[in-house]
């Protein structure tokens, strides 16, 4: 069964520095953005690991690089300099094609806006997802079902995104994320538009989920609350990225 090849995958210990051969590798990442005459540094020399089963929470001012460094982590956007390997694949020199079938197969993206269809039922939303890799939408429907209930659902699969509430839009966002049973997930400030208590619910589900599926999991947030379960924290600011050592969130 998937579920359980994806639990048994090899995971690494955070603490050992030894490369993981799955998960996220991003080494030496350097990106800039034209910036009039000039080139805005939004990545800095970025260097992250991140092994399966394990989430790392990256922190850090509005306009420090966080998206940038998912969109980058997501092949969405290549950078000058650097490396992404994304479950044991090197990324670099992939053509665009190639990019796109990985990020379909291998990575699980979920943003701070659940972006869901309206005319769709939940268990719909995740079925689509099926059919964008050229398979038959009804025979995801056990999967999507299971994902579902996964993330609390079960009763409000034939509900539609105006008959959730926005925590639950937010779910059945995440559960849409790990359709395709993705190596690597990376989490935009998914409880931005949350209140407190949902908000950390929403984390909650996200640190189980990721342990459940053996995802390497990249959960950006400005919201410092909550972090304890995670199993690291990086702190981006003007792009460089560091660690924030432990007991310094508490
Ligand atoms: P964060 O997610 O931490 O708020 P971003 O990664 O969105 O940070 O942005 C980092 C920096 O890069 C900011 O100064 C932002 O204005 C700039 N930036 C982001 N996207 C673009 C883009 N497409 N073109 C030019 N500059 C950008
Ligand atoms: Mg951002």
């Amino acid at each position: 069964m998937k579920t359980n090849s994806a639990t048994s995958r090899p995971r690494t210990s955070h603490t050992t520095g030894t490369t993981p051969s799955a998960g996220l590798a991003l080494t030496g990442v350097t990106l800039t953005y034209p910036d009039g005459a000039d080139r805005l540094t939004a990545l800095d020399d970025v260097t992250l690991t991140v092994p399966p089963g394990s989430v790392t929470a990256v922190v850090g001012p509005s306009g420090s690089g966080k998206s940038s460094l998912l969109a980058v982590a997501a092949t969405l956007i290549t950078p000058e300099a650097g490396q992404v390997v994304i479950d044991g694949t090197d990324t670099t020199g992939m053509g665009r094609a190639e990019l796109t079938t990985l990020r379909r197969t291998r990575v699980g993206m979920v943003f701070q806006q659940p972006n869901l269809l309206p005319s769709l039922t939940a268990a719909e939303q995740l079925q689509v997802m099926a059919h964008l890799d050229g398979r038959a939408p009804r025979a995801a429907r056990p999967r999507a079902l299971e994902l579902l209930d996964a993330v609390g659902l079960a009763d409000q699969a034939a509900r539609r995104p105006h008959q959730l509430s926005g925590g639950q839009r937010q779910r059945v966002n995440i559960a849409r994320a790990l359709m395709n049973e993705p190596a690597v997930l990376l989490v935009d400030e998914p409880t931005s538009a949350l209140d407190h208590e949902r908000g950390a619910a929403v984390l909650d589900l996200l640190t189980t989920l990721t342990r459940r599926r053996a995802t390497a999991t990249v959960l950006v947030t400005h919201d410092r609350a909550h972090l304890e379960a995670v199993d690291a924290v990086a702190e981006m600011l003007d792009g460089r990225l560091g660690q924030v050592p432990d007991g310094r969130l508490s």
